[in-house]
């Protein structure tokens, strides 16, 4: 579906009357988790068939006022994003990317069949929030303000077919450090009877659906005591996709680094980031087909040196070890790599400015 605005949007403000003191604001900013505490504003944009988008707007934090009958309640016609603005040293606040994750959205809304954003009103939604609720921005390293665009289907109908009304939002929540006590190489559970995204199926858009049925697996893990799932691919359950939401990258000997591809996994940004900064070092990068096999006999061999796992998140995780039923690769107390750490270490000065964007992957947001 295209989308009837041509020119950009023009945001209204509406300020909120219950903004948190700033005393208030400092303590959560001071330990704010992942996920759990909210800015004082968000983003609301409409879309109908007609009128294509049209209201966009800065409104106070609260909850959405939904008809029962929104079809995204039964039929899940959902979308959304996730990346961060980070805070400099000399206080200015930054997005890495956004313009990826604004092509990212657009593919997804295709697949969804949701409507298009255009990449500039995308990235002025974020910069709108972030300016308005810029002191929410924690300044401690390694932390961020996270940012989580997404659209859904409004329209009041239980008829299934493409929602004629639809709303996308912005969100806004402080982000700690992942890794509070520095970065520690996890295991991963093989899921050998669930599979996140079959051929044709929307493994490749960021949508909440592919969220809900990795649950299960997901519980599964824990149970193992594993932090996360590998998933493998839908047919014959040989070849590595990736984890619930993070991006798989095995290092070999030589020094090449090989990610999986397939039409069922979704495209990272981190995951493209990392490889690209890899290949500035002269590093081979491979994306193609890489069984589990494969990574079983080149951890047993020695070919393979190293394992991570990327996403906005964390960065990039090393995974130690990974099990399943019979199947024990690697160790579980395993060190991180040191290319994984280097690259790690690389791709967060970037973000956090205390380094060179030699490729520009800098927007300032306020
Ligand atoms: C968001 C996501 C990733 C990581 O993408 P980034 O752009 O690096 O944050 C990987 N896999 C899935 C399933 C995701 O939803």
């Amino acid at each position: 579906m295209s989308d009837a605005t041509t020119f950009p949007l023009t945001f209204e403000h509406v300020p909120s009357t219950s903004a948190r003191e700033s005393a208030e604001r400092e303590a959560i900013l001071a330990d704010p988790g992942f996920g759990k505490h909210f800015t004082d504003h968000m983003v609301q944009i409409d879309w109908s068939v007609d009128a294509g988008w049209h209201e966009a707007r800065v409104t106070p934090y609260g909850p959405l006022q939904l008809d029962p009958a929104a079809s995204v309640l039964h039929y899940a016609q959902e979308i959304f994003e996730g990346l961060k603005a980070y805070r400099h040293a000399d206080d200015s606040i930054w997005s890495f990317r956004p313009e990826a994750n604004a092509a990212r959205l657009r593919r997804s809304a295709t697949r969804l069949a949701l409507p298009e954003l255009a990449e500039a009103d995308f990235v002025e939604s974020l910069r709108r929030l972030v300016s308005i609720d810029s002191a929410w921005v924690p300044s401690a390293p390694e932390t961020s303000l996270y940012l989580r665009p997404f659209m859904i289907a409004t329209e009041a109908f239980l008829g299934v077919r493409a929602a004629q009304k639809v709303g996308y939002y912005v969100i806004a929540s402080p982000a700690g450090a992942y890794f509070a006590t520095g970065v520690t190489p996890v295991s991963i559970w093989i899921s050998d009877h669930y599979s996140r995204a079959g051929r044709g199926g929307m493994g490749a858009a960021k949508t909440g659906g592919n969220y809900a049925s990795s649950l299960l697996p997901q519980a599964e893990a824990y149970e193992h005591g594993c932090a996360q799932v590998l998933f493998l691919d839908s047919e014959e359950q040989t070849y590595i996709e990736e984890l619930g939401g993070m991006n798989v990258v095995l290092v070999y000997r030589d020094g090449t680094l090989v990610t999986p591809q397939s039409d069922s996994i979704l495209e990272g940004i981190t995951r493209d980031s990392v490889l690209e900064l890899a290949e500035d070092r002269g590093h081979r990068v491979e994306r193609r087909r890489v069984s589990l096999a494969e990574w079983r006999d080149g951890v047993a061999s020695g070919d393979i040196t190293e394992v991570f796992a990327c996403g906005t998140a964390a960065v990039i995780t090393p995974i130690a070890q990974l099990k399943g039923d019979g199947v024990e690769i690697g160790s579980a107390d395993a060190a991180p790599g040191e290319l994984t750490m280097s690259l790690r270490d690389e791709l967060t000065d970037i973000q956090y400015g205390r380094r060179d964007d030699p490729h520009g992957w800098m927007t300032r947001l306020a």
